[in-house]
């Protein structure tokens, strides 16, 4: 892991899936099911990007990226 200098990998929506699919396990604002680019950045510039295997959920308010097993109770309760 090479995340001790100024790089590292990041994520960015690549395609909205669903949107409003869950709620931000960070603050509770709604969030969007999406499809990843994985982006590897050295010194804040992406060099490589390549497509995320697993869809993750994408808080619009904080940007957080979170797996979707991890949203409470997602869809059914709502
Ligand atoms: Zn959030």
């Amino acid at each position: 892991m090479f995340f001790f200098f100024a790089g590292g990998v990041t994520q960015e929506v690549r395609q909205v899936l669903k949107q409003e699919a869950g709620r931000c396990v960070n603050c509770r604002s709604p969030a969007d099911l999406v499809n990843t680019n994985k982006v590897l950045k050295l010194f804040f510039v992406p060099v490589w990007r390549w497509p995320g295997k697993d869809q993750l959920m994408h808080c619009n308010n904080c940007g957080l990226f979170y797996p979707p097993s991890l949203s409470p109770n997602s869809a059914e309760n709502l």
